[in-house]
């Protein structure tokens, strides 16, 4: 005889196998049928090529996605996030030239790439994180084009050394004037404590 249990969200009694296990509750099966989980999960769950993402990620959206640019237009992804990667791509096809280019994520962007690749060729040569992605490929793309002479839109036909270099250095030009920044505030708000100071007394 089959064991069966009452889901808790349709009523419905199933056997025990149309119940996903769960080793944490008490029969070592979800409360919910499988069709009710899969509903939930749906509508709760976000998941980019098969992981999970979580909630508190600005381009959270309920549902399965392969890639970032399956669930969002690129204008919708870049009103909601500045954050991101500066990412440097390369293909067999084209030896000696590499693509510079943006993303959330370059591991997603990659994937992108893949889907229309039959050969699954694009290889990630280097990643490297900014506060605004935006700005960041905007310098790099005109460092680049001041020091390599054969380029096309994003591509560049050079050594990856020299492009990884100038990616190093927009990021520490960045860094260093973001401690700018905050010094000059520190410095401000010294200021004014002390001016705040004097006319209290
Ligand atoms: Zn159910």
């Amino acid at each position: 005889m089959t064991k069966t249990k009452i889901c808790n969200k349709c009523g419905v009694e199933h056997p025990v196998t149309y119940f996903y296990k769960n080793s944490t509750k008490a029969h070592g099966v979800q409360g919910e049928c499988k069709d009710c989980w899969r509903v939930y999960d749906a509508e709760h769950r976000m998941y980019l090529n098969g992981k999970r993402v979580n909630k508190t990620h600005p381009l959270w959206k309920p549902g399965r996605y392969k890639t970032l640019d399956d669930a969002w237009s690129h204008t919708e992804i870049d009103n909601k996030t500045v954050e991101g990667h500066v990412y440097v791509v390369s293909n067999k096809a084209w030896q000696g030239w590499y693509k510079v280019g943006k993303a959330v994520k370059s591991e997603d962007r990659l994937n992108n790439y893949q889907t229309s690749s039959p050969h699954r060729d694009y290889v990630l040569e280097y990643q490297e994180a900014f506060d605004n992605r935006n700005n960041a490929e905007t310098s790099i793309h005109e460092c680049l084009r001041s020091k390599v002479s054969t380029h096309k839109n994003e591509w560049f036909y050079t050594d990856l050394q020299v492009i990884t270099e100038t990616i190093q250095e927009v990021k520490y030009i960045n860094a260093r004037s973001a401690k700018e920044v905050t010094k000059t505030m520190d410095e401000t708000i010294e200021g004014f404590s002390k001016a705040q100071l004097s006319e209290d007394r």
